[in-house]
């Protein structure tokens, strides 16, 4: 065997001070060479790690308290993990023979692993279209994130003219949202994100009516133009600022997805974040629905929904989009280009072919 390569973080990441914004940056993360012993023990495989998956929810993870009690920080000592996909090369393990595909939400950022089977799910490459890095992505947890969070809370109904719009549209859970969106009936999907570029590819590869760049000036008056007859369905993903511009903007009977709050990930704030008083008074007066959606909440539906995502994604009616980053050394680096807009789509990092 190669000597595995174990990533550890250098250092927990604190605010220094109250609500200061404190971003993440590479040399919070370090690789170190470790030896591990081959041998295994029964029900063991040996792994060879394929893809790794950088998310936003691992900045919480980088806190002493992460705010969530279904996420235990990331210790100093201990190697970090996150969703990735491998491939078993030995086994102790009647179940899981060599060459099998393998997923595990807690995969150790590590080049090999010793795993216990127990912990681990098959992946059917046939499901995702040959792309086994879409586990993690459009045909994994941020597909699922996006098809239940638009399921459960969005309440689109098709032939209603509705109108979405979805923040962080351009990055894992909000380009497939919006396709979904589409899917299901909704007759307008404005995207917002951070470049001209994301904007265009949202248009002309997946669907979206258009796109909305937040750096560019005023997303109010862009938001009036481009969703004429008010907005009825907010897939939120940022918070802060934008999201306070599309509320303002929503129909009476409205619906936010409350999927998640990027903006404020560096700052010293629970989760959800509080917000404004404008913003409250408006969620009250035009009696918008906001209510928080966590995908893990919905572990019963995921089977059916990998199904569903999958068929989309075979039959080309879900354009994958995809960033992929080379080598286990990039991880730190990986992680930080997602969490200031580096990706388009899901941001992947491939450990070995
Ligand atoms: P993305 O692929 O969307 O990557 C993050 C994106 O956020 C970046 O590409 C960047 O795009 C955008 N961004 C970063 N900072 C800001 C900012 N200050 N203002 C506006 N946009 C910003 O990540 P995911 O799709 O994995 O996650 C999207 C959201 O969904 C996150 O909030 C995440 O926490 C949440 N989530 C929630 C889940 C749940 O169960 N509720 C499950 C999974 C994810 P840009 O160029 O547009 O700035």
């Amino acid at each position: 065997l190669d000597p595995p390569f174990l990533v550890k973080p250098a250092q927990r990441y604190l605010p220094e001070v109250l609500c200061k914004n404190s971003h993440p940056v590479p040399e919070n993360f370090r690789v170190e060479e470790v030896r591990k012993s081959p041998e295994l023990k029964d029900g063991q495989v040996l792994v060879r790690t394929l893809y790794l998956s950088v998310d936003p929810y691992m900045r919480c993870r980088m806190n002493d308290d992460t705010g969530a009690d279904y996420l235990l920080p990331w210790r100093l000592d201990e190697c970090v993990d996150g969703g990735g996909v491998g491939i078993v090369e030995a086994s102790k393990n009647q179940a899981l023979s060599v060459g099998t595909i393998v997923t595990s939400f807690n995969w150790h950022w590590q080049t090999y692993d010793v795993m216990d089977g127990s912990l681990l799910q098959k992946v059917d490459a046939e499901m995702v279209d040959g792309h086994l890095s879409y586990a993690l992505g459009a045909v994994g947890m941020p597909g699922l994130t996006a098809l239940l969070g638009v399921r459960e809370k969005g309440h689109v109904t098709a032939g209603a003219h509705q109108t979405m719009v979805i923040s962080g549209a351009a990055g894992a859970c909000g380009s497939v949202a919006g396709q979904i969106a589409r899917l299901d009936g909704c007759e307008r999907v404005v995207g917002i994100c951070g470049s001209d570029q994301k904007c265009q590819t949202l248009v002309t590869e997946s669907g979206f009516t258009a796109g909305i760049n937040y750096r560019n000036g005023d997303i109010s008056s862009a938001l009036r133009e481009q969703c004429p007859r008010g907005i009825d369905i907010y897939f939120d993903n940022v918070g802060g600022p934008i999201s306070d511009a599309v509320i303002s903007q929503m129909n009476p009977s409205g619906h936010v997805i409350l999927c998640g709050q990027i903006s404020q990930y560096n700052k010293d704030v629970p989760y959800p974040p509080p917000l404004s008083e404008d913003t409250q008074e408006a969620l009250h007066r035009n009696n918008i629905t906001r209510e928080r959606f966590i995908v893990l909440n919905y572990m019963e539906k995921f089977e059916e929904g990998l199904m569903q995502l999958s068929h989309w994604v075979k039959m080309g009616q879900i354009k994958v989009l995809e960033t992929v980053v080379n080598g286990i050394e990039n991880m730190g680096e990986a992680f930080c280009s997602m969490m200031t807009g580096g990706n388009v789509g899901k941001q992947v990092v491939k450990i070995s072919d």
